[in-house]
C-alpha cells in the first residue's frame, strides 16, 4: 500500500508468535526422549528435572503465546485494517483528483473492483498468506533442527523427498496461479456486467433489450464457472503427484529406519519417535505451495492497484499564484481535441462566450457540443490551443478550483440517494433552509415538492430514479442556483418534456443566465431563439456564429435546422391536437 515498512513489525510479531506456537511441538519430542532414556538405555533413571523443565517451558509458553497471539491479533486487526483504509483512502483521494474525463473512460465496475477487491487481495496476502506462510517455513525448520538433533540419518531420510517433490508442487501450483488471473478477470467482469446490468435496466427493459443484456451477463457467469473449475483442473495433475510424492516420505523414513535398525545403528523406539512425527511435517509444505500459488493472485491485484495510482492526473498549476482571472468570459483560441485516437472531437474552435449571457450550441449529435462545454470546466486540457477564463489560461488553474465555480446542470445528472431537499443542498452544504427554499422556488421545484407525499423529504432513490427526467432537471438547476457559481453548464434534455416541465426549465434557465455565464447545450427552439449568442458546431468545427435574427437571415445550417425544427415542432402540435 505505499507504506511497506508498515507491515514490517506485524511480520515480526506474527514470525515471533510462530516460534513461541512451536514450542509444544518440541517440548513434546524432547519428553519424548526423556520418557524413552530408561528404555532405551537400560538402567538409566528418569531425569525427573529435565521432565519438570518441560512442565514449567510449557506453562512459560502458554502465558508467551498469550502475549505473542494478542500482540499479533491487535497489529493484524487494528494495524492492517488501519492500513488498508489509509490506503484506500489514499485512493478515494486519486480517484477525486482524477480528470472528469477518467469516468468516462472507466467502467465503474472496474473502479469498484480495484477498491473492493484488489486491496482486500492484497491486504489478505501480506497480512494472513505470507506470515502463514513464514509460520509453517519456521516451524518444518525447527522440527528438521530437533529431529537432526536426535538422528541425523532418519532426518535427512525424512526430509529426502522434499526436494523430489518441490517441483512437482511448485509447477502444480503455478498452473494455479495462472490460471487464476483469468479467474480474476473472469470475476471482475461478472460485478461490471451486473452493475451494468442493474444500471440499466429500466432503459434495457423499455427498448426489450433485457433479455439480450441478461444473454452476455449469463455468459459473465459461465465464464466464471469455468474460470474457477479451471484454476482447479490446473494444478491437479502435477500437483497431486507431487503431494503423493512427499507423503510418500513416511515410507521413505519407514525404510531407512528398518535399515538402521537391523544394523542396530538406531533404537526402535527413535524410530518410532521419528514415525510419530515426521508425518506431520509434510501437510503443511504442501499448504506453504498453495499459499504461494496464491503469490500471482496478490501480485496481479498489487498491480492493478498502481496502475490506478498512477492514471495521470490533470497537471495541478505551479507555486506561483496562476494569473488571477479577470471576469468570468470563456473563451476558446483555436482549440483542437482528441479523445486519445486519431479522429479529432474539435478542430481549431475559436469562440468568446462573453459573461453574463447565454450562449447555445447547437449542432447535429457528435458534433462537439458537449466537448466544448467539457473543456470550458477542464474536464480536460486541449492537445492544442487555449482555453482562457476572464483572461487567464484554464490549464494554469486548479481543476478544483475551476470546478468550485462551475455548475453543471447535466441531462444525466446524478441526484444522491437522499431527499430532494438533502439533493439541492449538495450545492451548497452550508446554505439556510430560507436559501434552499428561494433557489428551489426560482427553479420550481417547489411546485414538484407539494405534489408528493412526503414534500421536501421525499427520497429520490438511487440516480433519481423515482423523479421524472424534467423533475431531475429542476432539482440539478435548483443545486446550481444555491450553489451560485458564475458559469454555469447546461445540458437541455434531448428528450421532450411535458409542458408543464418545459415551461419551468425554460424559465429557470433565464434566470440562471440572468448574471452568469450559461453555456447551453440546446436543443429547444425557445432556449436557441432566446440565447444572446449562438455557435453551430458541425463535426468538431464551429461553422456559423451570431444571434438568432442574424443566422436566421443567411442560408446555411441554422436556418435549415430551424426550418425542419419548427416543421417538426408544427407536427408535434398538430398530433397533439
Ligand atoms: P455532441 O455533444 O455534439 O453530441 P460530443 O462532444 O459528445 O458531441 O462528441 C464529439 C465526438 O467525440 C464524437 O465523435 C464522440 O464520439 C467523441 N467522444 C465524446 N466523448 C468521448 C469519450 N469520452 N471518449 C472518446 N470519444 C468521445
Amino acid at each position: 500500500f505505499g507504506n511497506p515498512r508498515r507491515c514490517v513489525r506485524f511480520v515480526l510479531w506474527r514470525f515471533l508468535d510462530s516460534l513461541v506456537t512451536s514450542v509444544p511441538s518440541v517440548v513434546m519430542v524432547v519428553a519424548t526422549w526423556l520418557l524413552v532414556q530408561p528404555i532405551v538405555h537400560p538402567g538409566a533413571a528418569l531425569d525427573f528435572v529435565a521432565l519438570w523443565a518441560c512442565v514449567a517451558v510449557l506453562a512459560a509458553q502458554v502465558l508467551a503465546s498469550y502475549a505473542t497471539s494478542h500482540k499479533v491479533y491487535v497489529l493484524s486487526c487494528a494495524g492492517t485494517a488501519d492500513a488498508v483504509l489509509d490506503a484506500r483512502l489514499a485512493m478515494g483521494e486519486k480517484l477525486r483528483r482524477l480528470p472528469l474525463g477518467f469516468y468516462q473512460r472507466h467502467d465503474a465496475g472496474d473502479i469498484d473492483s480495484v477498491l473492493l477487491r484488489d486491496y482486500e487481495t492484497v491486504e489478505n496476502y501480506g497480512a494472513e498468506v505470507l506470515s502463514q506462510a513464514g509460520m509453517i517455513a519456521a516451524k518444518t525448520t525447527l522440527s528438521a533442527v530437533v529431529l537432526a538433533f536426535f538422528d541425523w540419518r532418519l532426518a535427512l531420510a525424512t526430509f529426502a523427498v522434499v526436494p523430489c517433490a518441490l517441483p512437482f508442487l511448485w509447477k502444480g501450483f503455478n498452473a494455479m496461479a495462472q490460471s487464476s488471473g483469468r479467474l480474476t478477470k473472469a470475476s471482475q467482469e461478472c460485478s461490471s456486467r451486473t452493475i451494468e446490468y442493474v444500471a440499466g435496466i429500466r432503459t434495457l427493459k423499455a427498448f426489450n433489450l433485457a433479455g439480450t443484456r441478461f444473454d452476455s451477463l449469463r455468459a459473465s457467469f459461465e465464464e466464471l464457472r469455468k474460470a474457477s473449475l479451471g484454476k482447479e483442473e490446473a494444478s491437479r495433475p502435477v500437483g497431486v503427484f507431487g503431494r503423493a510424492l512427499l507423503l510418500a516420505g513416511a515410507g521413505v523414513v519407514m525404510l531407512a529406519g528398518c535399515a538402521l535398525l537391523q544394523a542396530q545403528a538406531v533404537h526402535p523406539f527413535v524410530l518410532l519417535m521419528f514415525l510419530l512425527l515426521a508425518l506431520g511435517i509434510y501437510e503443511p509444505i504442501v499448504t506453504l505451495f498453495y499459499f504461494l500459488s496464491d503469490f500471482g493472485n496478490a501480485d496481479a491485484a498489487g498491480k492493478r492497484i498502481e496502475r490506478l495510482l498512477a492514471e495521470p492526473e490533470l497537471p495541478e498549476p505551479p507555486a506561483e499564484a496562476p494569473a488571477a482571472p479577470h471576469g468570468h468570459g470563456i473563451a476558446f483560441d483555436d482549440v483542437s481535441f482528441s479523445y486519445g485516437g486519431d479522429e479529432r472531437a474539435l478542430e481549431h474552435v475559436s469562440l468568446t462566450i462573453p459573461e453574463g449571457g447565454l450562449t447555445a450550441l447547437v449542432g447535429p449529435s457528435g458534433s462537439g457540443k458537449s466537448t466544448v462545454a467539457k473543456l470550458a470546466a477542464r474536464f480536460w486540457d486541449p492537445q492544442a490551443g487555449t482555453v482562457t477564463l476572464g483572461g487567464a489560461d484554464l490549464a494554469r488553474r486548479a481543476a478544483d478550483d475551476v470546478l468550485a465555480g462551475t455548475s453543471v446542470v447535466f441531462q444525466d445528472v446524478y441526484l444522491f440517494d437522499g431527499t430532494i431537499e438533502e439533493n439541492v443542498l449538495a450545492g451548497r452544504p452550508d446554505a439556510t433552509p430560507e436559501e434552499v427554499r428561494r433557489a428551489a422556488h426560482v427553479a420550481r421545484l417547489d411546485e414538484v415538492a407539494a405534489r408528493l407525499e412526503q414534500g421536501w423529504d421525499t427520497p429520490v432513490g438511487e440516480g433519481g430514479c423515482r423523479l421524472s427526467g424534467g423533475e431531475r432537471q429542476r432539482v440539478a438547476i435548483a443545486r446550481a442556483l444555491l450553489k451560485d457559481s458564475p458559469i454555469v453548464l447546461f445540458d437541455e434534455a434531448t428528450a421532450a418534456l411535458d409542458a408543464e416541465n418545459e415551461a419551468a426549465i425554460v424559465e429557470a434557465m433565464h434566470e440562471l443566465a440572468r448574471d452568469r455565464t450559461v453555456i447551453a447545450i440546446a436543443h429547444r427552439l425557445s432556449t436557441i431563439a432566446a440565447a444572446d449568442q449562438i455557435a453551430v458546431l458541425e463535426k468538431g468545427c464551429i461553422t456559423q456564429q451570431g444571434t438568432h435574427g442574424d443566422l436566421v437571415k443567411v442560408p446555411g445550417r441554422y436556418r435549415s435546422f430551424w426550418r425542419e425544427r419548427q416543421q417538426a415542432a408544427g407536427w408535434r402540435l398538430a398530433s397533439e391536437q
